[in-house]
């Protein structure tokens, strides 16, 4: 069986709701679910509209969430694929899958493309020699600049990458026409990391003695996939003692397993 290329979603219920934080990365990407909505407003003067955006940040801070946010908020189909998977898994059929999926959201335009992890395909070429190999790579990254190029003015899909090493990609990538937007997306600071923490404890039955800017301050560091792991372990920590709600000692221990899986992570790289 054909594994499969990339994830369409034609009912996106994720909005800018549910990104918290980000002010600015709201508001650039807020362009885009313009562009989307109403292309003729920005054609009608000459203008063309930008065919991509590359969202750059640390692992865990939003990036697929903002992806999917600006398709929920222009009601546009998502496809989404990983750059890593892309490349393990379509090893000689890479260029054709790309094909295959600008074919499929031209189709269905106005639409978003969705690309994790770009690097994985993007890297600059002809410099890793010592790996082997690397045409399949470069094959699969020429077609997505190919097909980016290939865009008429009024096609109207929009590609959006996301990477947290925008170092290594290949400079062509970045050039007018294509990815020639960046859009960055940090690490929260307390005030973000509160505003998260009151996303992800909406579904939390929560004890009185939660306290959310304690639990900001507890938090330094954290992405917002962390916290939204520190709300879940929780809940569970509480649950299996058999309580009725959520307290602050289950988020402080809660919070003590999430660092010690952070740092056992932080082991394994170095
Ligand atoms: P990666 O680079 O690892 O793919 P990413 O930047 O794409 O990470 P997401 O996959 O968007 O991060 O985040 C993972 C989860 O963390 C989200 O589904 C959400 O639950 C939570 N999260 C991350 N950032 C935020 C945020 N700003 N507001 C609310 N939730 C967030």
């Amino acid at each position: 069986s054909k594994a499969k290329l990339f994830d369409e979603n034609t009912d996106v219920k994720t909005s800018f709701k549910d990104v918290a934080g980000l002010e600015g990365a709201k508001e650039e990407v807020q362009e885009i679910v313009d562009f989307l909505k109403t292309p003729e407003k920005y054609t009608s003067l000459g203008g063309k509209i930008p065919k991509g955006a590359l969202l750059v940040g640390p692992p865990g801070t939003g990036k697929t969430l903002l992806a999917k946010a600006v398709a929920g908020e222009a009601k546009v189909p998502f496809f989404s694929l990983s750059g890593s998977d892309f490349v393990e898994m379509f090893v000689g059929v890479g260029a054709s899958r790309v094909r295959d999926l600008f074919k499929q959201a031209k189709e269905k335009s106005p639409s978003i493309i969705f690309i994790d992890e770009i690097d994985a395909i993007g890297r600059a070429r002809g410099k890793n020699a010592m790996s082997g190999s690397n045409d399949e790579r470069e094959n699969t990254l020429n077609q997505l600049l190919t097909e980016m190029d290939g865009f008429g003015t009024n096609t109207n899909v929009i590609v959006i990458a996301a990477t947290n090493r925008a170092d290594i990609l290949d400079k062509a990538l970045m050039r007018a026409g294509r990815f020639d937007r960046q859009i960055f997306v940090d690490l929260p600071d307390i005030v973000e990391r509160k505003e998260i923490f009151e996303v992800h404890l909406r579904p939390i039955k929560k004890a009185e003695d939660l306290d959310i800017d304690f639990l900001a301050r507890q938090t330094p560091g954290f992405s917002g996939a962390d916290i939204a792991n520190v709300c879940n372990e929780a809940a569970l920590i509480a649950a299996r003692k058999g309580k009725k709600a959520v307290n602050k000692q289950d988020f402080l221990d809660a919070v003590d397993r999430i660092i010690g899986g952070l740092e056992k992570k932080n082991k394994i790289i170095t």
